[in-house]
């Protein structure tokens, strides 16, 4: 469902991604780790169009990326993503934040827009928070309330850029129980930007790790855990478990 072919990506002189070829799978959930500067958010942001790509294809939901004729809100209606900041509304209510995108985007019914919305806050616990605004929220509710936000679009993808390393240690782990709760229970293929170990270990299919711009090591979750091929990879896995 996602595939990147030769793919590379200039900022400027810049050499960001160097011939990147991976696909995923739909329902597959995918780990990405690797130093700071190596291309993770780069890679992922590519798959909605936040960042072009400069050579290569790259096909999501058989919709080619490099393209120009391609309309890029029918990749977005399919792909959520859940960034470090939440990027949360802060003038409106937390149900607002939810609803809104359904409404503009889908011309969701109100009715069932709202009974959605309300379903997803049980979801990720935070029902009693639905007329609340950000700013009357921790950054662990924020954060609940972000994924919430990109599931109401029922995307098939959805992109996690290092969701809770902006969060305080305590409020990780409420973030973490509702993306495997996700992995678990929906077909949604998920790649996950962290260095939450635990959690990738528990939860994903499959771990790569990113280097310099390139796919340094990708391997299922249980080898990558083992015995990564790649001495780079290795040397990062023991500084960050
Ligand atoms: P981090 O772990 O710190 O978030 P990352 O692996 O997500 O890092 P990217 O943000 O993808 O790394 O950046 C990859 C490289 O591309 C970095 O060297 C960065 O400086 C560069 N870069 C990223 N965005 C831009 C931009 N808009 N213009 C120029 N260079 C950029
Ligand atoms: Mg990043």
């Amino acid at each position: 469902m996602i595939e990147f072919n030769h793919v590379d990506k200039y900022y400027g002189e810049y050499h960001a991604l160097k011939d990147i070829n991976l696909s995923f799978e739909k329902g597959e959930v995918a780990v990405i780790i690797g130093p700071s500067g190596s291309g993770k958010s780069t890679l992922i942001r590519t798959i909605n169009g936040l960042e072009n790509i400069t050579s290569g294809q790259l096909t999501v939901n058989g919709y080619d990326l490099a393209d120009n004729k391609t309309d890029i809100n029918k990749i977005r209606k399919n792909v959520g993503m859940v960034f470090q900041h939440f990027n949360l509304y802060n003038n409106k209510t937390v149900l607002e934040n939810i609803m809104l995108a359904p409404r503009i985007v889908l011309k969701r019914d109100e009715q069932e827009n709202k009974d959605f919305a309300m379903h997803l806050l049980e979801l990720v616990g935070l029902a009693n928070k639905a007329d609340a605004y950000p700013r009357q929220l921790s950054g662990g509710q924020k954060q609940r309330i972000a994924i919430a936000r990109s599931l109401a679009m029922k995307p098939q993808v959805l992109l996690f850029d290092e969701p809770t390393s902006a969060l305080d240690p305590e409020m990780i782990d409420d973030v973490l129980a509702v993306m495997k709760n996700i992995a678990q229970t929906t077909d949604m293929t998920m790649l996950v930007v962290t260095h939450e170990m635990g959690f990738a270990r528990e939860v994903a299919d499959r771990v790569i790790f990113f280097d310099q711009g390139q796919v340094v090591e990708d391997d299922p979750t249980e080898e990558f855990f083992k015995q990564p091929k790649e001495e780079r990879a290795r040397q990062f896995l023991s500084k960050i478990i």
